[in-house]
């Protein structure tokens, strides 16, 4: 099984990927991390990446493109969750292209649908441990003992440079403009879920579950 999962910054998409690494073995596939690990690799294309990822703008197609080919090329057949690709309808056909090439199935988009004044909300109060990336929330998600992570006891926290209210606003904006019209796409194919993205995580998480049929 194959799947996307697709909604506006804030909706929860990375922190559903995770669950369903942990609990079924898929496999996520994340752009936005992707392009933040190129961002501190140094490279010609990370500098490149840096300063459109924080004015909250898209990377351009040809980049996440070849990012996601470059993972296709090595995956060994596992489940994927393609999470924050696509983000534009020429993504969505070159994944199309990408996937058929290698004689694999899109099998379900999961649309995680959240009102615009929760994803402020929840972008403002968001941060990840440093070491093992587990997502937390100053207020619906903090840690159990201050400081320390649940998982694995680091004290290092991140905050991403574009969970800022500037940069959040240009990347709803893109949200809306280029990848909202990808929900109406996988509609018509027959391949959208949508599931209601406020709630706790469990509940969510349960949704999507029944949703794939898992
Ligand atoms: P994310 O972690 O998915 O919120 O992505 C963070 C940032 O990376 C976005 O605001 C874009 O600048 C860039 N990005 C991630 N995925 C894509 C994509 N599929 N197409 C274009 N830009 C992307």
């Amino acid at each position: 099984m194959n799947i996307i999962l697709l909604g506006p910054p804030g909706s929860g998409k990375g922190t559903q990927a995770r669950l369903l690494v942990d609990r079924y073995g898929m496999v996520q596939l994340s752009t936005g991390d992707m392009l933040r690990a190129a961002k501190t690799s140094g490279t010609e294309m990370g500098n490149r990446v840096a300063e459109v990822m924080a004015r909250g703008e898209l990377v351009t197609d040809e980049i996440v493109i070849g990012l996601i080919a470059e993972q296709l090329g090595d995956d060994g057949g596992q489940r994927l969750i393609f999470d924050g690709f696509p983000r534009t309808l020429a993504q969505a056909d070159a994944l199309e292209a990408l996937l058929a090439s290698k004689g694999r199935p899109l099998d379900a988009v999961v649309e995680l649908r959240v009102d615009d004044e929760a994803l402020i909300e929840r972008i403002a109060g968001r941060y990840t441990c440093a070491r093992c990336g587990e997502g937390y929330h100053d207020t619906s998600k903090p840690t159990m003992a201050p400081g320390i992570c649940d998982k694995c006891g680091s004290t290092e926290f991140d905050r991403r440079a574009d969970d800022n209210p500037e940069a959040v606003r240009v990347r709803l904006m893109a949200y809306y403009r280029n990848t909202s019209p990808l929900i109406g796409y996988y509609y018509a194919k027959g391949k959208l879920r949508t599931v209601d993205g406020l709630g706790e995580i469990e509940a969510i998480a349960d949704e999507i579950r029944t949703a794939l049929g898992l």
